[in-house]
């Protein structure tokens, strides 16, 4: 046979052999080809073993015809092979699963708890003012969460909060306590800081966020851990203006420029004089609302430092005088984004956390 017979054999099996393969069907008829058209019989096979009987320069062109056949029928093959592979797939998972139009499986993106939201903006109003935060520890001794701030042992005071203590024995008259409120970071921002020169211990701006407990009946308001947000500013001539500023800044910042602050006598055993501090409502600007019910909403409790706290801390009351504040952080984020329930902080409900 010469070497230009091969050739146009070759190409007219390759014609053939595509043709049949768009006909092919199933796995068996696919292997039938195979046998066909790449089997050990098979005309492109056979090529190359009547290479030896060629002249010597014909071989080059029939080997390469050979070689390029056999390429473009094992990738023929091999494409047709993966179509019924896919094919048979989409069978046996039946029309619906690969149903294109259907909608996707949405993600669930994580996002800030209202908590989180409403502390983070509150340390960015007071990082603007110079306070620096100061974290203080939610295990307290009875010492700095009542005595060093004025609450003596046995003082009705004491009343006021309703305390966690821990089942350490042989501690006396200095039990821990799971602390009630942040002021116990107070006197230990204070100490940190006046130790830094305790002959002219330099000035205080700090704010103290952080967890509290209270061995609380859980109702609508009140819940048996909450996060307080502590206030204290210690230097020369620092005045009760200097705190009534500095609170009134606070609301305009977080409820908008027109918002007022309200000072009321009150009595806190760290603080003299001492004042509850409210916001004018931002819903009814003090006419009365649903949500204040007369036109204030209660924040906090505030005041000048009480001269026995600041000898506690390392100042000397003859030359240092300063103002300390406190809130439930919750107490914002309720009036901030009108949530009628504290419980609902704490209860991990998606309905109400995808809302912020
Ligand atoms: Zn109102």
């Amino acid at each position: 046979m010469s070497a230009a017979t091969i050739l146009q054999e070759l190409e007219a099996v390759s014609k053939a052999a595509v043709d049949e393969l768009k006909r092919v069907t199933n796995e068996e008829a696919l292997l039938a080809w195979r046998t066909t058209y790449l089997g050990k019989n098979a005309v492109v096979v056979k090529a190359f073993s009547s290479l030896g009987a060629l002249p010597t320069d014909e071989r080059p062109l029939v080997g390469q015809g050979a070689n390029r056949v056999k390429a473009a029928l094992e990738s023929a093959y091999n494409e047709r092979a993966q179509a019924l592979k896919e094919s048979a797939l989409i069978q046996s998972l039946g029309a619906q699963a690969l149903d294109v139009t259907l909608p996707g499986r949405p993600r669930n993106r994580g996002r800030l708890h209202p908590d989180t939201l409403i502390l983070r903006e509150l340390l960015q109003i007071f990082g603007d003012m110079g306070f620096q935060v100061f974290q203080s520890r939610e295990v307290e001794t009875d010492e700095y969460n009542f005595q060093l701030l004025n609450f003596p042992l046995g003082h009705p005071a004491r009343d006021m909060q309703d305390t966690y203590f821990l089942d350490v024995p042989n501690r006396g008259d200095n039990p821990l306590v799971l602390r009630t409120h942040t002021s116990p970071g107070q006197i230990r921002a204070m100490r940190e800081i006046a130790s830094l020169n305790p002959s002219n211990p330099p000035p205080v701006r700090v704010i103290v966020p952080g967890m509290v407990f209270r061995y609380e009946q859980v109702d609508v308001r009140h819940e048996t851990q909450f996060d307080q947000l502590e206030g204290l500013a210690i230097g020369e001539g620092i005045t009760f203006s200097d705190l009534k500023g500095t609170l009134t800044d606070m609301a305009r910042r977080l409820f908008g420029p027109s918002a007022r602050a309200r000072f009321r006598a009150s009595y806190f055993p760290f603080t003299e004089p001492s004042a509850e501090f409210d916001i004018q409502c931002f819903q009814c600007h003090g006419k009365g609302c649903g949500v204040c019910g007369g036109g204030w909403l209660e924040i906090g409790g505030s005041g000048m430092v009480h001269p026995v706290v600041l000898a506690n801390g390392g100042y000397d009351p003859a030359r240092y005088t300063g103002f300390a504040f406190g809130f439930g952080v919750q107490r914002i984020a309720m009036l901030r984004y009108g949530i009628n329930d504290i419980r609902y902080f704490w209860e991990n409900d998606l309905r109400f956390l995808e809302q912020f």
